[in-house]
Formats: structure tokens, sequence, C-alpha cells
């Protein structure tokens, strides 16, 4: 591996020189106002993220995982239903994480590859009369599978069926990078962590709640205090943690939140748009074809590359990261040894990204796949390029 090289896992992602620096800090006193001229900025900056004027955001010392337990602790109880697609190995973990919580889990196992049934959710929860489906789970974009989930239509079939359950969503691999509307979804809880769109190193869990879940907080019973978020609402009504706030990694996600601003949060969505259609245009050029089944499924952020009957996808990770020092994700799960993933989010440039393409063309090449060198990096080429009848904007 090498330090030289951006890396193309879909988080951590590269980090921009500026946020590594502004995370470098002196110590200063947490308990102090001038901690609040971190945390409320963050705070602001976040729920701006997440288009949303009402949400309750919290910052957590922990990763995605941590943001996970955060949803459900503060809002449910041991027993309570929840409903849940299995369609790659993150919504898979968090539906363990509830299964380890006593949850009683109504669990839709969907082909990895698909997005989330919009239309068997709207079922179950018609048929959930006595509503004891207090929450559902929908995970924006499956990073396993690189597949984005429609959100809206989540949001929608719990209206047709009237139901009151609580909508979480996991934005891991989606917020700062995708088109993310907290109040227009009705989204419940949002889950999100620094080290993917955000541009930081983990450890920061980043989650929001609704008025609904806070008021779902008062009565859930799930054992929780580290990651309670009412004494975390009385900490930053002190312009403080309940504990010990990692202060550089705060002050790295509000310059990260200046950095998005700057840029325009739709314009970080058509870059990664475009960077990603860049990708896609690579791998048809390579005759290969996306473990998503159909463009509407098409994440904007990782793409998880089929490759032929009989090969190990995972040979392409090792190869490119033993002799080319460049390092893409491997399969996870049930589609491990079948796709190898391309990360394309986070602080990234058409040239960067062509660098990627060239990397996983000689790789594929070494090992025998029946793929010409530089048709990939040339199909993504001519779509990157800045034809003069192209009129297309120079990237950032
Ligand atoms: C990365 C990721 C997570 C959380 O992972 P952590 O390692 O705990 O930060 C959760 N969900 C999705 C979709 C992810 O991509």
């Amino acid at each position: 591996m090498s330090f030289q090289n951006p890396v193309f896992i879909p988080g951590p992602t590269n980090m921009p020189e500026a946020l590594r620096k502004a995370c470098d800090m002196p110590t200063i006193d947490h308990r102090s106002p001038l901690f609040g001229t971190i945390l409320h900025p963050c705070i602001e900056g976040v729920r701006t993220v997440l288009k949303s004027e009402s949400a309750h955001v919290f910052i957590f010392p922990a990763t995605g995982t941590g943001g996970w337990e955060t949803a459900l602790t503060n809002t449910l109880s041991a027993g309570d239903g929840v409903l849940a697609a299995r369609n790659g190995m993150f919504s898979h973990r968090w539906i363990d994480m509830c299964q380890r919580h006593g949850l009683d889990m109504r669990i839709v196992e969907t082909p990895w590859g698909q997005g989330l049934p919009a239309d068997k959710y709207e079922e179950i929860l018609k048929r959930d009369r006595d509503h004891r489906i207090k929450a559902v789970l929908a995970t924006h974009n499956e990073t396993a599978t690189g597949v984005k989930s429609d959100i809206a239509a989540v949001r929608a079939a719990l209206d047709a069926a009237n139901h009151p359950a609580m909508l979480f969503v996991d934005g891991v691999s989606s917020i700062a990078s995708m088109d993310f509307r907290f109040d227009e979804w009705g989204v419940d809880v949002a889950v999100t962590g620094s080290q993917k769109g955000f541009m930081l190193p983990a450890g920061l869990a980043i989650v929001g709640f609704s008025d609904k879940a806070m008021k779902a907080s008062q009565g859930a019973a799930l054992p929780r205090t580290f990651f309670d978020i009412n004494d975390m609402a009385q900490g930053y009504a002190n312009n403080g943690f309940p504990y010990t706030p990692p202060v550089g990694l705060m002050n790295g996600l509000k310059l990260s939140l200046d950095m998005l601003r700057e840029e325009g949060l739709e314009n970080v969505f058509s870059r990664h748009h475009r960077i990603a259609e860049g990708v896609r245009r690579a791998v048809s050029a390579w005759g290969l074809e996306l473990c998503a089944a159909s463009p509407d499924l098409y994440s904007d952020t990782v793409s998880a590359i089929r490759t032929p009957e009989g090969f190990n996808a995972t040979d392409i990770v090792t190869r490119a990261a033993n002799e080319y020092g460049m390092a893409f994700g491997v399969g996870l799960g049930e589609v491990a040894g079948k796709v190898f993933r391309i990360g394309h989010l986070g602080s990234l440039t058409d040239a960067m990204m062509l660098s990627g393409l060239a990397v996983a063309e000689m790789v594929m090449v070494d090992l025998g796949l029946d793929v010409k060198l530089g048709s990939g990096v040339a199909a993504a080429q001519d779509f990157y390029r800045h034809g003069s009848s192209s009129g297309r904007k120079a990237a950032a």
C-alpha cells in the first residue's frame, strides 16, 4: 500500500489536507465557551446537510455503528416490533444489532443487488393493525452492493398504511455525498459518521432525531448510558458533552461543513454523480456488470462490480494493493469473492478517479480477465472531458 495514492474504498475516504490540519488541535478546556464555538456550528451545519429545519442533531464519539445503537436504544423497548429488509451487509448488521437488543424483527429477505421493497413494507404495515411495529429501518445506500434505495417510497408506504411507526434511515454512505431530505421524507432518525461524505477520520457518530423520535425517548426502555441523547442534549445546553468530547475531530467537522457549504451541497451531489457515471461507463467498457440490478438503484458513492463466474474478485483488491499500492473494496458477505468495489465518495476529482480506473484495468489484465488496457479509462475520459460543445463545468 502507498501513502501517496488516493484510496478507492467506500470509507474511510480521502482526507483533504485542510481537514487533517483542522483535526490537529491544541488541548482546550472542553467545558469552556470556546468549545461551544466548535459544537454549535457543527450542529447547525449537520442540520443543513440533512435538509432539515428542526432535526435534533447529536454527535457522539463513535462510528456509524454507534449511531445505529443511538437510534435504537433511545426510542425503543425490548419486544418492540421493527421492520427491516436485508439486502446487503450493512442492513444485515443493523438487523443483527436489533436482535441482540431483544427487538421483535420482521425481516424482508431481499436479493443483494435490489433496493428496499417499499411495496412489501406497505403490505406488512397494513397487516399490522394493532401497531406492534414501532420502527422501520431503511439503509439509504447499501455500501456492500452499491444500491441506493428510495426513501421517499418507504415514507409513502408508511403513509399509505396510515401507520405511526418511526422511520430510521442509515445514511452513513450517502449523507453529505448524495441528496438526503430529512424533513421532506419524514425521517425520524438519520444516522451517519465522520469518515465517509464528511472526509474525516472515523470517530464521530452523527445522528438527527425528529420531534417524534425525541418524544419516543421519554418512554423507551432499552438501556443506554453513553448514547443517551437526553444526557447529550443537557450537555449541549451548557456548551459541552456529558463526558469528554473529541475536540479535534469536531473541529474537523466544523471545517468539513464549511467546505461542503462553500462548494454548495447540490454541486457536491452532482460531482459525486458525475464521477460515479464515469466509473459506470468504464465498467460497461470492460464488459462487466454492476451488482445493482437496475440504473435507478445505482449508487453515486460506491460501485460493486461483478466479475465473471469462477473468478475470485478479491484477487483484484489484493493485487491492486500489493503491486500498485492502491486500495479498492472487497466483496462482503453473500457477494464476497463475487464483486469488488470502487468507492467514489468524499474528496475526489475526475483526475483522481481516472488514476483508480487505470490501476483497476492493469490489475484485471494482469489477472487474465478479458479487459482491454485503456478501455475503461477512455470511456470515463470521454465522459469527464470538457469538450468545447459539452458546456460541462470544470471539476472542483
Ligand atoms: C460504513 C457504514 C456503516 C457504519 O460503519 P462504521 O464502521 O461503524 O462507521 C453503516 N452503514 C453503512 C451503509 C455504511 O456504509
